[in-house]
């Protein structure tokens, strides 16, 4: 009877926070054939599921921190058994009863500056538009056609500013009217919400939702599939319904509307690594082949896992913020097909992949082998 109750009231737990379905999990291991964690260590999020089905999972352990949310096995599982949810209520479990383990320093640490700054950089928020400083960026208002929000990673990071500037010059040149909030901008909150952290997200949506009404924004253009899947499929809840684009949508929407043409030629080839949250979680698959392939001179070239099928970066579920050991970086592995397929360039159009496959990069010493692009980096070379 001892050990009945407290397991009794962790799997009541697990189905409050949303993960019900480990229930309807019979063990067929589909999902570990599939998990990118295979390809680098022993991990098992079959066994993962069959002990919260059983109360017993150790949300102290590593394990639980493990997963990407990369979206693999849920579009593998015969059962519906919503993985994601369910280590995303492990981790709710784990936060809600303040489990401390050295990994998680830096998920508490950029934890509490979402809550502070609304970044997770421990950067002060009147920071947040310093990238658009001399690249002809307003500030928005209704009247424009769209709200540009540039994610955390691109208006902090040195690196992936670049993005911004890159999309603030293609905008520019198709003549786009629109506007950034800067400081008035919180992150979207979606990788604190996997790491459990529900009350920090739930704080930074009513937030950022509460501002896009003030300002009058209906449609906003996101540089990071992580702020596309949050505001399309996550703000919903608090039924806030934002038209949302995504910036390879908008700029095949432009080419095809010939506000922006491309005059240059990219004598390279090219591969092209889907994103996660932009191909599994939200089918954008082909406006970012559609641009690359649109390049005059630049040869296209499909990594052995494209599309569905595609190899995660790692930096998902708030993975960014944990310290990935350089012998388990998913990225390393990514970069490496690129480099097999012969390609010069590997682009994608996520800043977290960018960051990622930068890193790789540098740490594996492949800088003069192949360069990491977001595709708007390529294409306002271009215009
Ligand atoms: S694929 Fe689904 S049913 Fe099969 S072991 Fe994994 S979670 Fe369970
Ligand atoms: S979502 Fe991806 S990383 Fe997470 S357990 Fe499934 S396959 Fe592995």
């Amino acid at each position: 009877m001892d050990t009945e109750t407290p397991i009794k009231e962790v799997i009541e737990e697990i189905r409050e926070f949303g993960g019900e379905a480990v229930k309807y999990c019979y063990q067929c291991g589909k999902c570990d054939t599939v998990c990118p964690w295979n390809k680098v260590i022993d991990f098992s999020i079959r066994r993962l599921i069959r002990e919260a089905a059983f109360g017993i999972p150790e949300i102290e352990l590593e394990e639980v921190w493990r997963c990407t949310t990369c979206g693999k096995c849920p579009q593998e599982c015969p059962r519906d058994v919503k993985q994601i949810d369910d280590v995303v209520a492990m981790r709710r479990i784990a936060a809600e009863y303040g489990v401390s383990s050295t990994l998680l320093k830096p998920v508490r640490s950029a934890s509490a500056s979402l809550t502070a700054e609304g970044n997770p950089f421990v950067q002060d928020r009147s920071k947040r538009a310093d990238w658009s400083e001399g690249y002809n960026v307003k500030a928005f208002n209704e009247e424009m056609e769209l709200l540009y929000f540039p994610c955390c990673y691109v208006s902090y990071d040195q690196r992936l500013m670049e993005i911004a500037r890159a999309t603030a010059g293609i905008l520019n040149k198709a003549g786009v009217e629109f506007g950034i909030l800067g400081t008035e901008e919180n992150c979207c909150g979606e990788s604190i919400r996997k790491t459990g952290n529900e009350d920090v997200f739930k704080t930074l949506a009513r937030e950022n939702i509460k501002t896009f009404i003030d300002h009058g924004v209906k449609r906003i253009l996101v540089s990071s599939p992580h702020c596309y899947h949050t505001f399309k499929n996550e703000y919903p809840e608090f039924k806030a319904n934002f038209d949302v684009i995504h910036i390879s949508e908008y700029i095949n929407e432009l080419i095809n509307e010939g506000r922006l043409k491309v005059n240059g030629n990219y004598s390279k080839k090219v591969a092209y690594h889907d994103p996660c949250y932009l191909g599994r979680h939200n089918g954008i698959y082909d406006p970012p082949r559609d641009i690359l392939k649109s390049i005059p001179g630049l040869e296209f070239y499909e990594l052995p896992e494209s599309h569905e099928k595609s190899l995660c970066c790692g930096m998902g579920g708030g993975r960014i913020w944990v310290d990935t050991k350089m012998s388990e970086r998913f990225s390393n592995l990514r970069l490496e097909q690129a480099i097999e397929t012969g390609a010069e360039v590997l682009a994608t159009s996520c800043p977290y992949c960018v960051d990622a496959l930068e890193e790789s990069r540098s740490g594996l010493n492949y800088e003069e082998t192949i360069l990491v692009k977001d595709i708007t980096e390529i294409l306002n070379e271009l215009i």
